[in-house]
């Protein structure tokens, strides 16, 4: 679980962050004050809350900066996973990071799978070992009956 980490207020740390184009060309970026999104890339304080959708938004242009899922997950406080999910969906992760199921393009988690893909391989594995032991059982009573 990634805790929320509360920063010193630095007035010297400021980082320059390029310009760019809205975040995913041709996707509707949903409600994004834009300006909310550049006041918290450049640390100005009083500091604003930003919405998921904006969150989104700062993410994928730090992102394209070069910043990794671990430091934007520093600075903006949010999961490392759900920044990845983002990126996914933004198509910026690269193909050895995406779930290898095929058709889907989701961020990978484990095992080579994205979290709603293993999930559904583990809920077969379980469903295989009760079926097992099922079987165990009948035949252990059936031994027994005899
Ligand atoms: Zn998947």
């Amino acid at each position: 679980m990634t805790a929320v980490r509360y920063r010193p207020l630095i007035a010297t740390t400021r980082y320059a962050i390029p310009a760019h184009d809205p975040v995913c060309p041709g996707e509707d970026n949903g409600d994004v004050d834009w300006i909310a999104v550049e006041r918290t890339l450049n640390r100005e304080h009083p500091q604003v809350s930003l919405n998921r959708d904006e969150q989104r938004a700062a993410a994928l242009v730090l992102t394209r900066s070069g910043w990794g899922k671990r430091r934007i997950s520093e600075f903006l406080s949010l999961y490392e996973r759900l920044i990845e999910e983002w990126q996914a969906d933004a198509g910026l992760l690269l193909p050895n990071r995406l779930c290898t199921a095929d058709g889907c393009d989701r961020a990978r988690s484990g095992r080579g799978l994205c979290t709603r893909h293993l999930q559904e391989r583990r809920v077969t594995e379980k469903k295989k070992q009760c079926d097992h032991q099922d079987q165990r059982r009948r035949y252990s009573e059936k031994g027994r009956n005899r």
